[in-house]
């Protein structure tokens, strides 16, 4: 296995399950891949703003319990005319029923249509979903009736922080997955940041599995190349990042053209009595801006809060700040700035025509996987590699267990 990302973790657990002799051959020094967590101050950092949302099926392969999520409410909060307004999913707080519906996202026709759009993608069957003529996102919310007010003050930011783009070029077919997830579940924080995700996966693989700091130069079905020298295996699975994975296997096509700058400030306390997603306001630079700490009070040491802001154009700090400022309805000098990340091939783009379930096999024991084979989410990775190992098991048995061994 190339890449200790999702991906990879999730084909690599199923393979050992299976009684495969499994190794995992990673670059980097821990395992996650794009989830990635550092220690700043004592504030738990992710590489960019992620969240475990619940909704994703393959999120039953978590222990969610032991990554100790920390929890936002279901919505978003906006500024319109100098006044905040929260937009909450009245399941998840019932009580926020009346503000929800006298939120300015739009007329009252807007808002139902937004109900309507929800109940859809939540709970019809997915081959349902997916049956329908495929569009853009933007298409397709417009025809839905959600082309107006409340496109450009809720669904807009919103979508262009988990799309990380915000013309809503993306497949219909992907925001009706995603959707889906966002009704179904809950949107969360680990205890220990999302690099924990990744960990969790790791620590079930066996003893000397995992091989961190070890950068593959080459595969062919029949081993790896590493500066350590060549690993020999039945079946060879890539499953780094597009680019890497486009550079190690001839005629492959994949890419992660999605960015995003994400810059964390400290706060003295947090300016909110709820944990929501702020976002950016129609012509401004941000597109999210949020109280880590109001989810997981974890992510501080002490009770500062710490607050994330994203923009999906590398931008300074400084030019920022006020628009972050005014996202939290602080002074500029109250917010101290922790750190900053610009992280480029952050997500590949998932247009029309959409490929769900691109081929994993490659033939010959080659085999890859990775979100841009499925989706572009912790849901696409985690599914693509369960896929991938169904592949692999397919291939390898009746000799299954003949491992790996290292060689010059
Ligand atoms: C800032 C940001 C925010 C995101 N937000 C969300 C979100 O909120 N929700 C969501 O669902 N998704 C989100 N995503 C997307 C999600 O993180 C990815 O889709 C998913 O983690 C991809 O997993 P992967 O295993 O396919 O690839 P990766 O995580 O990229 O794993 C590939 C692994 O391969 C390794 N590797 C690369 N080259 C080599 C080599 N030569 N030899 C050995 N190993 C190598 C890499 O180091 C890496 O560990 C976000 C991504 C980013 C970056």
């Amino acid at each position: 296995m190339v890449g200790a990302g999702l991906a990879g973790l999730s084909a690599a657990t199923r393979l050992a399950d299976a009684g495969c002799d499994v190794h995992v051959v990673e670059a980097a020094g821990h395992a996650g891949g794009r989830l990635a967590t550092e220690r700043i101050d004592g504030f738990v950092v992710d590489r960019g703003f992620q969240v475990l949302n619940t909704g994703y099926p393959r999120v039953a392969d978590l222990d969610l319990d032991a990554l100790e999520l920390g929890w936002f409410l279901t919505g978003a909060r906006i500024w319109v005319d100098g006044r905040s307004s929260a937009v909450v999913d009245p399941r998840s707080r019932p009580a926020s029923l009346p503000r929800t519906a006298t939120a300015p996202i739009g007329s009252l026709r807007e808002k139902a249509a937004l109900v309507a759009f929800s109940l859809r993608a939540g709970y019809l069957p997915v081959p349902r979903l997916l049956a329908a003529p495929e569009r853009t996102a933007a298409e397709a919310l417009q025809r839905a009736g959600l082309g107006g007010t409340v496109l450009d003050r809720f669904l807009r930011p919103f979508l262009a922080g988990v799309l990380l783009e915000d013309r809503l070029e993306t497949s219909s077919r992907y925001l009706d997955l995603l959707w889906r997830s966002f009704v179904r579940g809950r949107i969360g924080l680990p205890t220990r940041g999302m690099q924990s995700v990744g960990e969790q996966l790791a620590g079930r693989l066996p003893a000397g599995a995992l091989h961190l700091d070890c950068p593959v130069t080459a595969v062919t079905g029949a081993g790896v190349q590493t500066g350590a020298g060549r690993i020999a295996a039945d079946a060879v699975v890539v499953a780094t990042d597009p680019t890497t994975a486009a550079g190690l296997v001839p005629g492959l096509t994949a890419s992660a053209p999605r960015q995003v700058t994400t810059h964390l400030h400290v706060l003295p306390g947090s300016p909110w009595d709820e944990a929501l997603l702020v976002l950016g306001r129609p012509g401004g630079q941000l597109v999210n801006s949020a109280v880590l700490t109001d989810a997981q009070p974890r992510y501080g040491p002490d009770g500062r809060a710490l607050v994330a802001s994203s923009t999906l154009a590398p931008t300074w700090e400084a030019d920022v700040r006020e628009e972050i400022a005014r996202a939290h309805g602080v002074a500029p000098a109250d917010l101290a700035h922790l750190t900053s990340v610009t992280v480029p091939h952050a997500q590949p783009a998932a247009v029309p025509p959409l490929q769900l379930r691109r081929g994993v096999d490659l033939g010959d024991g080659l085999f890859v996987c990775g979100d841009h084979r499925d989706t572009p989410s912790i849901q696409g990775a985690m599914a693509g590699g369960a896929r991938t190992a169904r592949a692999v098991l397919r291939r390898l048995r009746p000799s299954a267990g003949s491992g790996p061994t290292l060689g010059p």
